[in-house]
């Protein structure tokens, strides 16, 4: 028999499990095998599979409008960006479809910015090694890893990388050139890195003193993520003047989008940007379904709650099997172990128990799951992570 993937594009290497159905924080297989689902397709089903009030949703608008375009308004999308920028440092919203979308959208609007003011030679983006921002041209030369960029032709100018935690390299880094400092508060792919809180209110003087404009990347961390509604919300005077979701904000539903403050986001007028689909009622529909849920303060305690539950279980299996796990790292739901050797055959193990866990960085075991996960969810997942580790042969 042939192979069922052979015409998609290899760039994944899934396992072999398909997945048919999901409910909350489980998924069954097509032969009818059940999962703990604890990576929740990367951040991305905040509310877990199949929630009612989003499947409702969905299926009512489905049944009214799909599409428009952005020639015409979209009432819902006016009213998710007016809840958005109630809650946040925002003034302004453009909807996209991913987040790779979010970070172009914010990466044009950074050098528009000085551009409208006669600053034309402030275009570069400074980023921090064990970056990630997606996938298209520029998003991977923000992100800056050799490895997504390999083999698509030159690096494109106007981007600066700066060592990860090295406070001079960034002094040095940050000059009149610089249109803005862009930065995931919480690292995921790299590592699952939280940025210490004092050195998130560090960049954003920085960058006053420096005239540079200050960009975060919530998609991965955002929205409830770690425990508070944007990650940056954590640390003291750390408002960014531009900030990414995606993710977690359509919990299933593919859509992101850029926020941007009154005097950034106002040099973006009719002709400087736009996308056919972005923000369009289906996905706005959802939208509001999710924000109203998430960006609620008994909700995001309860994840603060949850997270301590899953800090805590890790630490138990940090301090249980020292010979393989280096320590835990990450904030609130956004998690990981790290481990002495590549984390690849410990996240296979987990999911012949029954447990899908991610990988990131170089050794990281990446726990990112819904939102709504409940203790008895951790201790599960934590007793098949212990059993996965015991079982582990560190090649060493
Ligand atoms: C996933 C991710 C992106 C890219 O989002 P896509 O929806 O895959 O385009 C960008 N930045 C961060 C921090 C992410 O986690």
């Amino acid at each position: 028999m042939s192979d069922p993937r052979q015409h998609i594009m290899p760039v994944y290497r899934p396992p072999e499990e398909a997945f048919e159905r999901g409910d909350g924080v489980r998924l069954t297989t097509t032969d009818g095998k059940t999962y703990l689902d604890f990576i929740a397709g990367i951040a991305v089903s905040a509310l877990g599979h199949s929630h009612p009030a989003m499947v409702a949703a969905l299926q009512e608008q489905a049944g009214k409008l799909w599409h428009t375009s952005n020639m015409f308004r979209v009432p819902a999308g006016e009213e998710l960006a007016r809840k958005m920028c109630a809650r946040t440092f925002a003034d302004r919203v453009f909807f996209t479809n991913s987040g790779t979308e979010a970070v172009e959208c914010a990466l044009k609007t950074a050098r528009k910015y000085h551009w409208a003011k006669g600053d034309t030679d402030r275009y570069e983006i400074v980023t921090f090694s064990g970056a990630f921002h997606g996938r298209s041209l520029g998003a991977i030369n923000a992100g800056g890893n050799p490895r997504y960029l390999e083999g698509f032709g030159p690096a494109l100018p106007g981007f600066a990388q700066v060592e990860y935690g090295d406070h001079e390299a960034l002094e040095a880094a940050v000059t009149d050139k610089t249109a803005a400092v862009f930065v995931e508060p919480v690292q995921g792919e790299g590592g699952v890195r939280a940025i210490p809180e004092q050195c998130l209110t560090g960049l954003r003087k920085l960058c006053d003193e420096r005239g540079a404009l200050l960009i975060f990347d919530e998609i991965q961390c955002g929205m409830g993520r770690t425990g508070q509604l944007f990650a940056y919300e954590w640390a003291e005077n750390a408002q960014p003047d531009i900030m990414c979701v995606a993710k977690g904000v359509g919990g299933g539903f593919p859509f992101g989008a850029c926020l941007t403050t009154e005097e950034t986001g106002s040099v973006m007028q009719p002709g400087s940007h736009g996308s056919t689909y972005g923000g369009n009622p289906l996905a706005m529909a959802v939208g509001n379904v999710v924000w109203d849920i998430i960006a609620d303060d008994a909700f995001l305690e309860n994840v603060r709650r949850v997270g301590g539950t899953v800090a805590q279980g890790l630490k138990s299996l940090a301090d249980t099997h020292p010979d393989k796990v280096d320590g835990v790292t990450g904030k609130g739901l956004l998690t990981g172990l790290r481990l002495k050797a590549l984390p690849k055959p410990v996240q296979n193990a987990c999911r012949d128990k029954g447990l899908l866990v991610g990988v990131a960085g170089n050794n990281v075991l990446r726990l990112a799951p819904p939102l709504i996960i409940e203790d008895s969810d951790v201790r599960e997942a934590v007793n098949i992570m212990d059993a996965a580790l015991s079982d582990w042969e560190i090649a060493t």
